[in-house]
């Protein structure tokens, strides 16, 4: 459920006097509040004196017309009271998208301005860079932008009507009968057609055509964005990777095992590729 516009921005006020919009986290975990129908929500804290230390928060932009920040709760400040901490693939799986946008935002920016604070080629500390959202060497000049990681994510199919099928994955750690897509990360100087073909042939053995790309999801761990396409297979027995993957195997569309849940976009993509099948 999409709540709420949010304007992304990385420049703040220079002063706030005013409920704010927080991602406070304390470990990987972050605090949420609950609305009348159980569905977590990011607090909306007081930026007051005495309120939070927001010198060394993360500005993120407005929802529905309030700041945002993220930051780590300071060890020395009791947790804000009436809060649940929310792991956050939880927080993902209960489905306020606005808050897990925003929270897997927050998440990776704080994770990356934790391990850009020296520059990686002198050592010196970083400083804020004026215009961007990124950190600058003063004796180097080296400017850090938070890191993405691409990640191409495909669903192989072949046939079509009640005779289609889905080449289908699982790694060791799935829960038990659990089946999803191949993915892999882009490798340096690789485009996404090369990438695609190289991961599938990887993994299952299959050589693919047509990619037809479906929609991206950002995956905040740490910091991904996926970017999931289907592909027609055009040959090639299923040999799956001993080394990533417990199994590989062709379902018939009418007999599918279990997907991942529908907020993960690996699910989407088979639902938008059954769904042509099928016509
Ligand atoms: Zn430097």
């Amino acid at each position: 459920m999409v709540q709420g516009v949010f304007m992304p921005d990385h420049r703040g006020p220079a002063f706030v006097d005013e409920e704010v919009v927080c991602c406070v986290f304390h470990g990987n975990r972050i605090f949420v509040a609950r609305d009348g129908s159980g569905l977590p929500q990011l607090p909306r804290l007081e930026a007051r004196r005495g309120g939070l230390p927001l010198k060394d928060a993360h500005y993120l932009g407005r929802l529905d017309g309030s700041h945002c920040y993220g930051l780590h709760l300071p060890q020395d400040m009791a947790p804000p009271p009436g809060l649940e901490l929310l792991g956050m693939r939880a927080l993902i799986l209960e489905g306020n998208e606005t808050a897990s946008a925003l929270a897997g935002q927050a998440f990776q920016i704080l994770e990356w301005a934790r391990t850009h604070r020296h520059c990686g080629a002198c050592g010196a500390p970083t400083q804020a860079h004026a215009a961007d959202r990124a950190v600058e060497c003063p004796d180097c000049r080296i400017v850090y932008y938070p890191r993405i990681a691409p990640v191409m994510m495909a669903l192989v199919y072949r046939g079509n009507g009640g005779s289609g099928e889905l080449l289908l994955t699982r790694k060791a750690g799935y829960a038990p009968g659990r089946y999803t897509v191949v993915a892999g990360f882009v490798e340096a100087g690789e485009s996404v057609e090369q990438c695609l073909a190289r991961e599938v042939k990887e993994e299952v053995g299959v050589d693919i055509r047509n990619p037809r790309y479906f929609g991206s999801q950002p995956w905040p761990f740490p910091n991904s964005l996926v970017l999931a396409f289907s592909a027609e297979w055009t040959g090639g027995d299923v040999v799956p990777d001993p080394g990533e993957l417990e199994d590989a195997r062709w379902f018939p569309i009418d007999a599918l095992p279990d997907l991942p849940e529908p907020v993960h976009i690996s699910r989407q993509l088979i639902d938008d590729t059954l769904a042509r099948m099928r016509r």
